[in-house]
């Protein structure tokens, strides 16, 4: 193919404009917020979890203290009916049987006291507990809004290079002749993102094989308008004073 020298050196414009394009896309993908949100999510889930069986915990004790309250409730209820029937009987015997009664009702009361206290000592240690876990759910809710926030403002500034390298590029491009730029767009492909490189020193700028033989003759000899590639990588080779011919 035939190209006019200036016009085989804007390739290499286009090249590098391609090869930032290409490094900005990466950085988009490979930001260093996406790993750490991960990280983040995985912790969120683990303190969610956490939070949940602690909930389910304090759930237990709750209902326990209640049942217990309730168990209270019914001792007091009965020593207060006792108390009262004992104040209005006159039979010896029913004295002697609610006192024995009443004994029994107040030890058991004591008893339920004694666990009550035990089962609210539990009840707050898993309020706190609670309490903990959900406070680290928040921080850590904050700490993932702030990498989001992080991410996003990451992303703008590279979607808006991106931008800038796009406009450049097809002002690049549409100085060019058609099929040029198609040919430059499959040494690409080919190339691995490498569709012009400048031969310096005779060397190719994009694989660094350094030209011998007949491949740097037929290089020699090729007119400056022809267009030649690199018999390695398949690169457009574009010749200038640097090439060392
Ligand atoms: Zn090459």
């Amino acid at each position: 193919m035939k190209a006019s020298p200036a016009n085989q050196k804007e390739l290499l414009r286009l090249q590098s404009l391609d090869t930032k394009i290409q490094q900005v896309e990466h950085q988009a993908k490979a930001l260093p917020q996406h790993a750490e949100l991960t990280a983040l999510a995985a912790q969120a889930d683990a303190v969610r979890m956490t939070l949940s069986s602690r909930n389910g915990e304090l759930e237990d004790v709750r209902i326990e203290l209640g049942r217990i309250e309730s168990d209270v409730e019914v001792v007091e209820k009965r020593i207060t009916r006792d108390t009262e029937r004992l104040q209005q009987t006159s039979s010896v015997k029913d004295v002697q049987a609610l006192e024995t009664e009443l004994a029994a009702l107040k030890k058991r009361l004591f008893d339920l006291e004694e666990i009550e206290i035990a089962v609210m000592e539990r009840l707050e240690e898993r309020e706190a507990a609670v309490a903990e876990t959900e406070s680290a759910r928040v921080a850590l809710a904050g700490t993932i809004a702030e990498t989001e926030t992080a991410r996003d403002a990451a992303l703008v500034d590279l979607r808006r290079q991106l931008g800038e390298l796009g406009r450049d590029r097809g002002a690049v491009s549409a100085q060019l002749p058609e099929d040029l730029t198609a040919l430059y767009e499959k040494r690409r492909v080919v190339g691995h993102g490498n569709g012009a490189a400048l031969l310096r020193a005779r060397a190719c700028g994009a694989c660094t094989i350094t030209l011998t033989g007949s491949d740097l003759d037929a290089v020699r000899r090729a007119p400056e308008d022809e267009v030649v590639f690199c018999p390695d990588c398949g690169a457009v080779l574009v010749r200038t004073d640097e090439s060392g011919i």
